[in-house]
């Protein structure tokens, strides 16, 4: 997924005051304002454009630029900066009426204290260290979810924080409204990927709607075979493709049934405005192949996907795949599949029956066709490679009935220890942290999925920021993670949530 997906997006630079200093000092602020706006937006490490506000130095100035803010379409945040101290009741209304998610930037505009020369007037403009405390205690007191990125603003530190930060934005904001498609339910008796849909849309702002695949089929049917040789010319570009699927060989038939799949999905997609879709190998009927190489290039262009019916894997990887916009790596559908014990350290395959992105690839992939165990249908197409390797994290959004937990683990990506010849998917090995043991052990007390959205681009920061936005339960299994913690950390956030969330 490219970075076109932040053109158009705005992220508000609001610098709160007081009259207490004269319109002097006030200029002073907004223009130190200015300028610190200015330098944000044309930063090369933040993708969304900063916009300078005018300052806020009254209760109705505040309320009123957050209203603006909750209906400012292109609007994804707010950062809010406290040059000067800014008596935080001014703040309530306009905080409590937000709908859009805030950082608190508790930056300064001088760097360093000039000893020789710092006077009062000095001081008096420089009020970082206790304006921001002044507004981080109405943060606290109103329960605000936020983001609090300390440190000078030319720091490069910080800009990484507020890359993460905005990038979490807008994940949120695209998920505001967003429609996914369910063709099928999901698989029969499967627990961990139901869940309630009207919750989900309360919670996170998505719409999931099942279709019927009969409505897909006539999108697959309707596929002109001038667009059949055209979709395979760029596979043949973009893939290495098997001597079967070649111009002259055996299955070539097949190649051309998985474009035609792959572009009737698109069209349906792209005419009904989804950002996701799940599908399930126990509901084809009127499809020659459960979708393979489709579901990976739709991934691959920034389509959330869930496998099984798993729509809320579909939504949460459709997040990824806009946090993770421009950046390397690569960014996936997942499930853990099979182990590896060996005295050299224990290792986790993963892979899927078909559906890996290949944004995730070593290199380039190999398009082959080999017959699936279950689904009772045609072979179906898919394209195989090994997974880049480093540190990447595995995330899971789970229905606890009353509220979601969006589980993360830092993961270590590794070589496999020799080749997989004869393993027809593709694949990733990792090593969960803290290590194998406490990490899997940790997951699954958690009830974290076997389905799971897998990037080497985003970091548990993201998720944990764009957790914060949602008001979802994050729960972290990292190298600092012990189980002792984990299993206090789940009982006291079943409290938590409970009182927290009151009845909804
Ligand atoms: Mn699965």
């Amino acid at each position: 997924m490219n970075t076109d997906i932040f053109a158009s997006l705005e992220v508000w630079f609001v610098v709160g005051s007081q009259h207490l200093y004269g319109p002097e000092a006030l200029e002073q602020v907004a223009a130190n304002g200015a300028k610190i706006a200015a330098a944000l937006d044309q930063s090369p490490q933040l993708p969304v454009q900063v916009v300078f506000k005018p300052i806020v130095t009254t209760p109705e100035e505040v309320y009123n630029v957050c209203q603006a803010a909750n209906s400012a379409a292109d609007c994804i945040g707010l950062i809010f900066w406290m040059h000067t101290f800014s008596p935080a009741k001014m703040w309530i209304a306009g905080l409590q009426a937000l709908q859009k998610p805030f950082a608190q930037l508790h930056t300064q505009f001088n760097a360093e204290i000039p000893w020789a020369t710092i006077d009062m007037d000095f001081m008096n403009l420089n009020q970082t260290a206790h304006g921001g405390r002044e507004f981080g205690y109405i943060g606290a007191r109103l329960r605000a979810a936020r983001k609090v990125i300390v440190g000078h603003w030319q720091d490069a530190e910080v800009l990484a924080r507020l890359d993460v930060w905005m990038r979490a934005a807008a994940a949120w904001h695209d998920m505001q409204g967003a429609r996914f498609a369910r063709f099928g339910d999901n698989m029969r008796e499967v627990a961990v990927t139901e869940g309630n849909k009207v919750s989900a849309q309360m919670q996170f702002g998505y719409a999931v709607n099942g279709y019927g695949v009969g409505d897909l089929v006539e999108k697959v049917n309707a596929v002109t075979e001038t667009a059949v040789s055209d979709l395979i010319a760029v596979y043949e570009d973009s893939y290495t493709l098997v001597p079967a699927l070649q111009a002259d060989g055996a299955r070539r038939q097949s190649l051309r049934d998985a474009a035609r799949i792959e572009l009737g999905m698109r069209a349906f997609l792209e005419e009904g405005g989804f950002k996701g879709y799940t599908d399930t190998f126990q509901d084809l009927h009127g499809l020659k192949q459960l979708p393979g190489v489709p579901s990976q290039r739709l991934m691959a262009d920034g389509y959330g996907f869930g496998a099984e019916g798993d729509w809320k894997t579909a939504a949460l990887l459709r997040a990824m795949k806009v946090m993770s916009a421009g950046l390397a790596g690569g960014t996936s559908f997942m499930e853990d599949y099979t182990y590896h014990f060996s005295a050299n350290g224990d290792k986790v395959l993963g892979a899927h029956m078909l559906e890996i992105c290949p944004s995730i690839a070593a290199a380039t992939p190999r398009l082959e066709i080999h017959p699936l165990g279950i689904g009772g249908k045609e072979d179906p197409v898919r394209l195989v490679f090994d997974s880049q390797t480093g540190p990447a994290i595995n995330a899971s959004v789970i229905d606890l009935g009353s509220r979601y937990r969006l589980i993360v683990n830092t993961v270590d990506v590794v070589p496999t220890d020799e080749p997989l010849p004869r393993l027809p998917v593709a694949r990733a090995l990792w090593v969960p942290q803290p290590n194998f043991k406490e990490g899997v052990a940790a997951w699954i007390l958690a009830g974290g999925a076997h389905h799971t959205g897998f990037s080497l681009s985003l970091t548990a920061e993201h998720m944990e920021d764009f957790a914060t936005m949602a008001g979802v339960e994050y729960l972290l299994i990292d190298e600092h993670s012990t189980l002792a913690e984990i299993k206090k950390e789940l009982k006291w956030n079943d409290v938590y949530y409970h009182l927290g969330l009151g009845i909804r």
